[in-house]
């Protein structure tokens, strides 16, 4: 039976790898592509590009990919959209697949449109649902005009292109398929021609996760009144293990770096908990953590209409209840 699956056309989903590990967006997609190719009776097939990365395999493996293609060459070490989109073209031409699943993250938000029009395909950009349909084999779902309402996508074209939100999904690792089969993809020739050159990639130095894959939250506004009480936050943040994020306002001020701003020109975020601290709650702000499963806000204004969307809200001054929290999580 699993022979049958890996030579039907099913799931890619391509599996992005930051200096040798893989992306917990990559493992949340390999494991929902899953449960919908279980449903259809289809396969997952997990793609790596890279260097040196051939034992991610096992890993995509566990996640849920019935067959891994792993295109390992020094022209790859390093993302850069010419080659990677040549690569990937070639192999989805070669196992038309049904879908190309990617993360909503800086790389799949530069791939998936380039590879679409290359593929002279569509494209449903920032999902946050994905289910099996009968009909068209999928339906995604995702917010629009900044998330005030949903639209349902589906296309009958093939292959359909989507990038998923990080966190839509929860990455479940399963028994490895003893059948799955690993594939090396012969990269020379696509990649030779490099576009871009990367000569080095300095990382921030942060140790808290990555924003947009970050489970908890927690944002700052114009309520924390300048940069020195971003400390603050970041305390909270380390006590629990979250990430550091802010409103536009707190951005514009300079009391922190744009790359941590949530919102309709900012990241989007679906963490399991988001505490908006002295953050008023406009639409644009909404737009970026609508989808998060479990709101706090904390604000001296009960007015605020960041109450209208939270599940719990404490009416008081930040500067007494953030530390007040953060000591008594300490204590847990
Ligand atoms: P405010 O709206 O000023 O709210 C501050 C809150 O802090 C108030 O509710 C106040 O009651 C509370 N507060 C004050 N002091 C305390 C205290 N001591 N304790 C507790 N609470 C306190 N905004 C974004 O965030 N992200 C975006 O991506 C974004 N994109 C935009 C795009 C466009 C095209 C436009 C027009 C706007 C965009 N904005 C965005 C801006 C947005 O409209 C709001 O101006 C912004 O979100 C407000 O930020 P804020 O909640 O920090 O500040």
């Amino acid at each position: 039976m699993k022979g049958v699956l890996i030579l039907s056309k099913g799931i890619m989903v391509f599996v992005e790898q930051s200096q040798g590990n893989i992306r917990k967006t990559s493992l949340e997609l390999l494991s929902q592509a899953s449960v919908i190719a279980g449903q259809a009776g289809e396969a997952v097939t997990a793609v790596i590009l890279g260097q040196n990365i051939e034992n991610l395999a096992d890993e995509a493996i566990q996640y849920g990919a019935d067959k891994v293609i792993v295109a390992d060459a020094p022209q790859l070490e390093k993302y850069t959209i010419g080659p990677y989109t040549r690569v990937l073209k070639s192999i989805i031409r070669q196992e038309e697949p049904q879908a190309v699943l990617l993360g909503n993250t800086a790389t799949g938000r530069e791939l998936a449109p380039r590879l679409a029009q290359r593929l002279g395909v569509g494209q449903a950009s920032d999902c946050t649902g994905l289910e099996y349909a009968a009909d068209t084999f999928l339906r995604f779902k995702r917010p629009v005009y900044a998330g005030k309402a949903l639209v349902y996508v589906s296309s009958k074209v093939r292959p359909v292109v989507a990038t998923i939100r990080p966190n839509t999904f929860q990455a479940v690792a399963r028994v490895p398929q003893q059948q799955a089969v690993v594939v090396k993809y012969p990269v020379e020739s696509e990649a030779a021609e490099l576009s871009v050159i990367i000569r080095e990639v300095v990382l921030a130095g942060s140790k808290r996760p990555e924003l947009t894959e970050a489970n908890i939250i927690i944002a700052g506004g114009r309520g924390l009144k300048g940069p020195e009480h971003f400390a603050m936050l970041g305390e909270f943040a380390d006590t629990v293990g979250g990430a550091v994020a802010a409103s536009r306002v707190a951005v514009d001020a300079g009391w922190v770096e744009h790359e941590y701003q949530v919102g309709q020109t900012g990241k989007t975020v679906s963490p399991t908990l988001y505490i908006a601290c002295g953050i008023s709650g406009a639409i644009q702000h909404l737009a970026g953590m609508g989808s998060a499963r479990c709101v706090v806000a904390i604000n001296n204004d009960p007015e605020a209409n960041i109450f209208k969307i939270a599940d719990y809200g404490i009416v008081g001054d930040v500067f007494e209840v953030v530390p007040m929290l953060t000591q008594q999580l300490r204590k847990t």
